[in-house]
């Protein structure tokens, strides 16, 4: 008989679970690394191998799990596959990307209305390393063509389609065949959409970028990223290797708050697309409203290309601009009372925000209303309540002055 353990040894042995039946739901895996069984199976799995994990950095069942269904979205009812990976943030994962696989001296084609963090990372992370940024108006063909044949040292192209905050959109099968012409790599940062409503591997895209804390997640309680590719060598290799070389992979707690979310996904984007349609179309008849930027009303300038790039909605986002610039825009933000004012968006709740006194408040007026964001601009990211409690808020606080 094996000595019995001290009771010191018996506190910190692990409890073991004795699951005679497997979850119904995914376990969280709160483990930094995983017990090998015996040496040669740890030198296969070391070398490769074998499957297996080995270090949480490196990899954990939970986060799998989730990237697997990602992945399985990204592809869903096309002939394809790939595969996808979790970050720390949304921010994370565009970073691991580029910094897997641009070299210093190689050049990033992209537009100037991206997500703000994304051209400060570009701007003040990326240059500095001598990974120069380009950029230029994607809805020019001609010009990109002209940059790519004269910049042979561009390797991305990198887009956001529709972008913040007017949702202007640009056409991804022209951008692709573009770059591939000039044997240059295409990713997308897809947050806004969702594969749901956009499957951007559908026109040949190479990478897809997410934030999670936004609509995959939807609940607003995690920070977290997602990419997914095509090439699985280059997601198995050069990508994993930066991920857990930089140390930018995701948690298990995160990814299960994205699972959780992911399962009302379809419902959540398709009922934050119908309450968006009818707040865009409230907003556009309102004589305080100078002009509404929602892909779902016909006179948005790229309603017939989001058309044929989007399906099932044309999602949650709109801006508006108000009539009376900085101080109609801030006497309208002091009057809502139902929607909430935060720097996010995909929440299941109603997210307003005032560009010019609050995300881009530090940005110089001149660049930011070239990129759109007027005085009077405000962007809601539409949510999922009953649409005419959001209605009578946007209805009051315009009435009042
Ligand atoms: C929020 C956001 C990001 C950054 O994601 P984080 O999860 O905050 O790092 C990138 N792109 C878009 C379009 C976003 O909205």
């Amino acid at each position: 008989m094996k000595a019995p353990l001290g009771f010191s040894s018996t506190c910190i042995r692990d409890a073991k679970d004795a699951l005679t039946t497997p979850p119904h739901q995914l376990p969280i895996y709160a483990t930094s690394s995983f017990e090998l069984e015996s040496i040669d199976q740890a030198m296969a799995v070391f070398q490769g191998r074998e499957k297996g994990h080995v270090y949480g950095r490196y990899g954990n069942p939970t986060l799998d799990a989730v990237a697997r269904k990602i992945a399985a979205l990204e592809t869903h009812g096309l002939e394809l596959e790939a595969e996808a990976l979790l970050f720390s943030s949304g921010m994370s994962a565009i970073s691991t990307l580029l910094l897997a696989q641009l070299q210093q001296g190689e050049k990033i084609l992209t537009q100037g209305n991206l997500y703000g963090g994304t051209t400060e990372l570009f701007l003040k992370v990326l240059q500095p390393y001598g990974v120069e940024p380009i950029f230029t108006d994607l809805r020019d063909l001609d010009g990109v063509e002209a940059l790519l044949q004269k910049e042979p040292d561009i390797r991305l192209l990198y887009f956001e389609t529709p972008a913040n905050p007017t949702l202007a959109c640009v056409n991804m099968d022209a951008l692709v065949k573009l770059a591939r012409a000039y044997d240059c790599k295409t990713a997308i940062d897809n947050t806004f959409c969702t594969p749901y409503l956009q499957q951007p591997f559908r026109f040949g895209l190479d990478y897809i970028v997410h934030s999670t804390t936004k609509y995959l997640n939807g609940h607003g309680n995690s920070i977290a990223g997602a990419l997914v590719g095509r090439d699985a060598e280059a997601m198995r290799g050069p990508i994993w290797q930066t991920m857990k070389l930089a140390g930018t992979n995701c948690n298990a707690w995160d990814a299960w708050l994205i699972n959780n979310g992911l399962k009302t996904l379809a419902l959540r984007m398709q009922r934050h697309s119908q309450n968006a349609q009818t707040v865009a179309e409230f907003l556009n008849e309102h004589e305080r409203v100078a002009r509404v930027n929602y892909l779902g009303l016909p006179e948005h300038p790229d309603h017939a290309l989001a058309t044929r790039q989007m399906r099932n909605g044309f999602g949650g986002m709109l801006s508006f601009e108000l009539k009376g610039g900085l101080e109609a825009g801030m006497q309208f933000m002091r009057n809502i009372e139902f929607c909430t004012m935060a720097p996010t968006l995909g929440d299941v709740d109603t997210l307003i925000l005032h560009p010019a006194t609050s995300s881009h408040l530090k940005v110089d007026q001149a660049v930011r209303e070239a990129n759109g964001i007027t005085d009077g601009l405000i962007r809601i990211s539409v949510g999922i309540e009953d649409v005419d409690d959001i209605l009578l808020d946007l209805e009051r606080a315009l009435a009042k002055r």
